[in-house]
């Protein structure tokens, strides 16, 4: 991680997905880029290299993928927080507003413990609406969330922002 990479470069924009306007951020050109992957991984997690974090908190679906890695990375246990009906045991979750309607996300009740140190992570933030609730709810069982990593930030949205008038320090590698 010494001279910069052009994390850009390797995320592909796909105009009008998935609804006219929309100018989606690609990562699975990312993934699939051996170099961009490691580095990604390596980047994102640089701050906490040898910390005690105990658990990576992965948003549904692409934070599974990333956050799965960074787990491996800080020797950390995985939690995935996902969408509402899709988790076996017993959970608790968090609704949160959408651009129209309303939609909920989830965790088990036993995924994580009062006094635990957690990162969240997901592949991009746009408005933060999704890492607010995740962050929330998270709160609720008591644990510190320590950081929220994202590769691609949206910043004209202001979602980073929403994440650190909660207390939550915010790490994204583009913008
Ligand atoms: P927010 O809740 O911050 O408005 O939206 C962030 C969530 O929507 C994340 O879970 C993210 O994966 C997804 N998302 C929104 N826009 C994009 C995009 O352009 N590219 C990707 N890869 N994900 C997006």
């Amino acid at each position: 991680t010494s001279e910069p990479f052009d994390y850009a470069a390797a995320i592909r924009t796909i105009p009008d997905y998935p609804a006219k306007g929309v100018m989606f951020r690609d990562i699975t050109t990312l993934l699939g880029n051996p170099r961009a992957f490691r580095r990604t991984i390596d980047e994102l997690v640089q701050p906490w290299a040898g910390a005690k974090i105990d658990k990576v908190a992965g948003i549904e679906a692409r934070g599974f993928i990333i956050g799965g890695a960074v787990a491996h990375q800080l020797s950390a246990g995985f939690v995935p927080i996902r969408k509402k009906g899709k988790l076996p045991f017993e959970t608790i979750g968090m609704d949160y507003a959408l651009e129209y309607g309303q939609d909920r996300i989830e965790i088990h009740v036993d995924a994580v413990e009062k006094g635990e140190r957690v990162i969240l992570v997901d592949d991009l933030i746009a408005t933060g609406g999704t890492a607010e609730a995740a962050i929330k709810l998270l709160h609720e069982t008591g644990v510190k969330v320590e950081a929220a990593c994202f590769i691609v930030d949206l910043p004209a949205l202001g979602g980073a922002d929403k994440l650190r008038a909660l207390g939550v320090a915010v790490r994204t590698l583009v913008a």
